[in-house]
C-alpha cells in the first residue's frame, strides 16, 4: 500500500510515517499543498493522509484535486481542528474518515486497515503503450500479455512514465517517482536507471522507446515502426 502523507510539522511527519514504515507502507511524504499536487500527478497512491493546516492553504483542496486523479482514492484527514462544525465540514469535502489530533497511532492503523478493506468502486487504469501494458492497481507489466518483472527502482519509474505516456515527464518528477520526496540522490543516478529500464524493455520485447528531452525530462512512447514478434 502506497500512501500519500501530506504534513507540515516535521516531528509529526516523522512519527507517522516511521511508523507507516513499520507496518510494511510505502510513504511519500509532502509538506505542503504544491508537494502533494506534483506527487499526486507523479504517481498512484492508495491513501491519502491529509493534515488541513498547511503553510500553503487548507488542506482539504486536495481532495478535489486527489479525486481528479483518482476517483476513489481514501482520505482520511488529520486535524487539530477538532469541533463539531470542522468535521462535518471535513465529511462534506470528501474525506472518507477524519481524526483529531493528537491520536494513537494504532487507532490510525485501524482506521486504514477499515478503508482498505471497502471495494474499491472503479478499478485503477491500465495503460497501453503499444504492446506494453502497466497496470496502476495491481502495479504490474505486460508485453504482449506476458508479465514482465522489473525491479523496484525501474518499475516506480516506469510507472512515472506510462502514467503520462506520449508527454514529457519532468526530470523532477521522475526523481520523486523513484527515490520518494525525502531521499538526497545525484541527478545522474536518474539518467542510469533510464538506461537500465530501456535495456530491460527492449529484452523483453517492448515495443516502446523512453525518448530524451534534453534538459528537461523523458517521454514514454511506442516505437512508432515496430515490427511483430
Ligand atoms: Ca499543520
Amino acid at each position: 500500500m502506497r500512501i500519500l502523507l501530506v504534513e507540515d510539522e516535521p516531528e509529526m511527519a516523522e512519527a507517522l510515517q516511521g511508523a507507516l514504515h513499520r507496518h510494511g507502507m510505502l510513504v511519500d511524504l509532502a509538506g505542503d499543498i504544491a508537494h502533494a499536487t506534483e506527487a499526486l500527478q507523479s504517481r498512484v497512491h492508495d491513501l491519502l493522509l491529509l493534515d488541513r493546516q498547511l503553510p500553503d492553504g487548507d488542506g482539504a483542496t486536495l481532495v478535489a484535486k486527489a479525486r481528479a486523479v483518482h476517483v476513489d482514492l481514501p482520505v482520511i484527514m488529520l486535524t487539530a481542528r477538532g469541533t463539531l462544525t470542522d468535521r462535518i465540514q471535513g465529511l462534506d469535502l470528501g474525506a472518507d474518515d477524519y481524526l483529531v489530533k493528537p491520536f494513537a497511532i494504532e487507532e490510525l492503523l485501524a482506521r486504514i486497515r477499515a478503508i482498505s478493506r471497502r471495494p474499491a468502486q472503479i478499478a485503477l487504469p491500465v495503460a497501453s503503450i503499444g504492446n506494453l501494458r502497466y497496470d496502476f492497481g495491481a502495479r504490474e507489466v505486460f508485453v504482449d500479455g506476458e508479465r514482465l518483472r522489473l525491479q523496484r527502482r525501474q518499475l516506480l519509474l516506469l510507472e512515472a512514465l506510462a502514467y503520462r505516456h506520449g508527454r514529457t515527464v519532468q526530470r523532477e518528477v521522475l526523481q520523486e517517482a523513484v527515490y520518494g520526496f525525502d531521499d538526497a540522490i545525484q541527478s545522474n543516478a536518474l539518467d542510469a536507471h533510464v538506461s537500465k529500464l530501456r535495456r530491460v524493455l527492449t529484452e523483453g520485447g517492448a515495443h516502446v522507446e523512453i525518448h530524451v528531452i534534453r534538459g528537461v525530462g523523458y517521454l514514454l512512447r511506442e516505437v512508432a515502426n515496430a515490427s511483430p514478434r
